[in-house]
């Protein structure tokens, strides 16, 4: 038990750097089961880990030459920051336990990094045609309504 709380504190400490938000470690600390998501703290629905997600995200930036060259080592770097969270649900689509984050949080990730990087609309609408998992309408949901795609 000591010790599993001392893993989950250095887990949490480490995600608590990495996406640099008060509430994300306070979060984890509190659980007992690592089926929630890290990031939003939410059961994670739609086991599809940060890992597959990223796979297909590096598939659709080619398109991108720019954007490719500035976000794809940024996703990289946070994949390989994350190796060890691999004691998480099961992914649906690769079988590995490394749902430690939800679909919605990690694609608002990327949407993040798109926005930092000055994406333009057009490209934005190609990224949520792919990527929405704002499937509780409550986040960026509001940005797909401002780009009118729907
Ligand atoms: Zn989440
Ligand atoms: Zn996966």
């Amino acid at each position: 038990m000591v010790l599993a709380l001392m893993r989950l504190n250095t887990k949490s400490a480490a995600f608590f750097l990495m996406k640099n938000k008060m509430n994300v470690a306070v979060q984890a600390l509190g659980k007992t089961t690592f089926y929630e998501c890290l990031d939003c703290g939410e059961p994670i629905q739609n086991l599809l880990c940060p890992n597959c997600i990223a796979k297909h995200f590096e598939i659709w930036v080619q398109e991108f030459p720019r954007l490719k060259k500035e976000i794809l080592p940024r996703v990289k770097k946070y994949l390989k920051a994350h190796k060890d969270y691999n004691d998480y649900a099961v992914c649906a689509s690769c079988g590995q336990p490394t749902c430690y984050t939800c679909p919605y949080c990690f694609t608002e990730y990327l949407l993040d990094l798109l926005k930092e990087s000055q994406t333009d609309k057009e490209i934005l609408k190609s990224f949520f045609e792919f990527f929405n998992y704002d499937f509780g309408h409550r986040g960026y949901s509001q940005d797909i309504d401002k780009l009118g795609m729907y």
